[in-house]
């Protein structure tokens, strides 16, 4: 495909983790922000074919994975009611609240529709005028955008039976609290290209400077996330703490104005809790004064409710980097796309489904190189060749990996993941 196989190069792809190779001396470990990256990452085993100690951290940007319990919750319960149409990306029906889940609910009678865009839920209130139509808008900086034109729209055609519930997250302030955790060994930042696409980039030096950490915005194909991996290494192996952007063919500086300027408009800047990680401060969006008419927490007074979470899903700790998926007891056994325990195991996006998805079913034999590696205060101080268990020349391969991950990925046979 145009515009796409460009980006999935074999002969590309050796020459960056060539340069990759030649160019890393010692272990690293750094954060991929996006579940989407996440994904690419493990889909092509980019991680396996890189030098022994160059380590990927999966971060929490899964939208559907850090929507607090509190929220799904209270979508339930709205969701339940019998004068409401629930609208909602089809991946927020599996994921599990205290007690069940949308799809549960819809079993019992709730009229919940599977959209594909915000304006269809609008539509529908349109085609419902006797019903409350309720949009779950989650997600990040890039689905922020749409749902802040669709509630503007609703307010301009006077459309009074739709409403939003919110639960919009932002990326800059996680990052900030990843690297304010006494446990944080990330020591660089893959950024989310699509994220600054809408945002820019100008979030982003005050962050890198104080936490001494380089950033570089990076993409989600093959080769842009081995480019991103390369300049973090650079940066790494020099002492750096820069931020750069190494998906340019999608993101300026100012990212989008249009979408900053709605956004700036209709929500306004909260502190919002992830689920497994907790409150983080100034992380999210909710509807500003101007629009609260359109907040479905408000219209339906569903403000306070008990949450239960999992004892058995280590979600929390997979979202903050602190295990890798296989490392929780119940992934693969108990924990299951088609039976999921925790949310990471129902996104598309999520790190334990793309662990079971492309086969990385067994625990590491042995513990992460980079565990041993010296603290992030050292990075780029610590200087030269001698850090902990770089391997060597650092031109190894894991685990038997051969060649750039660009062929068709391994699925994982025992089922066949139905999150769409
Ligand atoms: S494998 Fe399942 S139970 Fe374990 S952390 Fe992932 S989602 Fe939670």
């Amino acid at each position: 495909m145009k515009y796409l196989d460009e980006f999935s190069d074999p002969v590309l792809a050796e020459r960056l983790f060539d340069d990759i190779r030649a160019h890393t001396t010692r272990s690293w470990a750094m954060m991929e922000v996006c579940g989407g990256q996440t994904h690419s990452i493990i889909r092509h085993g980019i991680d396996q074919l890189l030098p022994e100690g160059v380590e990927m951290i999966h971060g929490p940007g899964c939208p559907v994975c850090v929507t607090p319990l509190e929220i799904i919750d209270k979508a339930l319960e709205i969701a339940a009611r019998p004068d409401v149409i629930f609208c909602s990306f089809g991946d927020m029906l599996r994921v599990p609240g205290s007690g069940r889940d949308l799809f549960q609910v819809k079993s019992d009678g709730g009229d919940i529709r599977v959209v594909y865009s915000p304006l269809d839920a609008l539509r529908i209130a349109r085609e419902n005028p006797g019903r409350e139509v309720v949009f779950f808008g989650i997600g990040f900086e890039t689905t922020a955008p749409p749902n802040a034109m669709t509630v503007y729209q609703a307010r301009k055609l006077g459309i009074e039976n739709f409403s939003l519930l919110v639960s919009h997250v932002r990326v800059p302030p996680a990052i900030d609290a990843i690297m304010n955790s006494p446990d944080c060994r990330v020591q660089a930042f893959l950024a989310a290209g699509h994220v600054c696409t809408v945002m820019g980039t100008a979030e982003y030096p005050e962050l890198a400077e104080r936490h001494r950490v380089p950033i570089v915005v990076t993409g989600f194909e093959p080769l842009d996330i081995l480019e991103g991996i390369r300049r973090t290494v650079r940066q790494l192996e020099a002492g750096e703490h820069r931020v750069e952007n190494a998906y340019p063919r999608a993101v300026q500086s100012d990212g989008s104005p249009a979408a900053r300027a709605m956004l700036a408009d209709v929500f306004e800047v909260t502190d919002r809790s992830w689920r497994g990680i907790g409150m983080i401060p100034a992380s999210g969006w909710r509807l500003s004064p101007k629009y609260r008419d359109y907040d479905a927490e408000y219209r339906f007074s569903v403000r306070d409710i008990d949450t239960v979470e999992s004892t058995v899903c280590r979600s929390g700790e997979v979202l903050q980097g602190l295990i890798k998926p296989h490392e929780c007891a119940a992934f693969g056994t108990t924990c299951t796309p088609r039976n999921p325990l925790g949310a990471t195991m129902v996104s598309s996006e999520g790190a334990c489904a793309a662990y079971y998805l492309y086969r990385r079913l067994d625990a590491p034999r042995t513990a992460p190189a980079a565990a041993a590696q010296p603290p992030r205060a050292a990075n780029g101080s610590g200087g030269g060749s001698s850090g902990g268990g770089a391997g060597g020349s650092g031109t190894g391969h894991r685990n038997g990996a051969r060649r750039a991950g660009t062929t068709a990925p391994a699925r994982n046979t025992r089922e066949v993941n139905s999150v769409d």
